[in-house]
């Protein structure tokens, strides 16, 4: 707890990007996640911290629909992104994740070029007219996923060539590509060595200054450095949700204290 180093906090607290509210999720019989509501902010990092198995992911899962493709997940309750429900029958799943973006554990580039994994979502969404403009949106996606001077003499190289930090970096410029509003990520640093980690630590920093990003990390140290908003989750249920700093020296709530003073996890 001591080396720990608070990031930056502020926020525009009235600028909510997500609202969930009372999302319930059941695997079956099993009731994963319990009437959580929350609002997620703009231009910020939210982490969702708790123990192993208290539903960090699946609720990240529920931003963009991928639990969709759990056949046997149910979610209900309301989940609104700049005000419109993004589980109303008339929004496309596919079109909803080019707009809440996903960064997953494991680095998981297509098996195509450098170039191709980023030009991939705006070639298949129609979102670039002709090489030219193609061209400079994956230039651009690489900047903001702090690849591009690594990459630019190889973009014809295989994406899966590069090493596990790069790739995930790689990852970050193909949900960058499609100009998303929201970047979700999965444990992004969980495959990576502490150098690559902090690289795609410090890019996180970075990316809130365009997105709101959420994280779903294992590690209070991470938390602590990369986000504003910290959520703690406990047998899937929200237990406590507030500025990081607060939720890191002062929770209010005996569970989030026992979590971070490492009593449960
Ligand atoms: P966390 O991300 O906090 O580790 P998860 O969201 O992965 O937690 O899991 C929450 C609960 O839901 C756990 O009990 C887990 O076993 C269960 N679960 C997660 N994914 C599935 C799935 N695809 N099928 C059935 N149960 C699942």
């Amino acid at each position: 707890m001591n080396d720990m180093r608070i990031a930056d906090r502020s926020v525009d607290a009235n600028a909510a990007k997500i609202s969930a509210r009372d999302v319930n999720v059941h695997y079956g019989e099993s009731h994963a996640l319990k009437g959580v509501s929350i609002e997620i902010h703009d231009r910020a990092v939210t982490a969702f911290i708790g123990p192993s198995g208290c539903g960090k992911s699946t609720f990240l899962r529920c931003l963009n629909r991928m639990n969709d493709t759990v056949a046997i997940a149910r979610v209900t309750g309301t989940i609104l992104l700049e005000g419109e429900d993004i589980y109303d029958r008339r929004v496309d799943p596919v079109q909803l994740r080019a707009k809440v973006g996903m960064v997953f554990q494991k680095p998981n580039p297509f098996p195509k070029s450098i170039y191709d994994n980023v030009a991939y979502g705006p070639r298949i969404h129609g979102l670039v007219r002709g090489k030219a403009e193609l061209d400079e949106v994956v230039e651009q996606s690489l900047k903001k996923a702090a690849l591009w001077n690594e990459v630019k003499d190889r973009l014809h190289a295989p994406g899966t060539g590069l090493s596990g930090g790069q790739q995930q970096r790689l990852c970050i410029a193909r949900a960058v590509a499609t100009s998303p509003e929201v970047l979700l990520m999965d444990e992004p640093c969980s495959a990576l060595d502490p150098i690559a980690t902090a690289q795609v630590e410090e890019l996180i920093d970075e990316l809130r200054s365009n997105f709101s990003v959420v994280i779903v990390t294992h590690s209070m140290q991470q938390a602590a450095r990369v986000s504003q908003k910290t959520a703690f989750f406990h047998l899937g249920n929200l237990v406590e949700y507030g500025d990081t700093p607060d939720i890191f020296t002062n929770p209010r709530d005996p569970r989030t204290e026992s979590y971070i003073t490492g009593r449960i996890g």
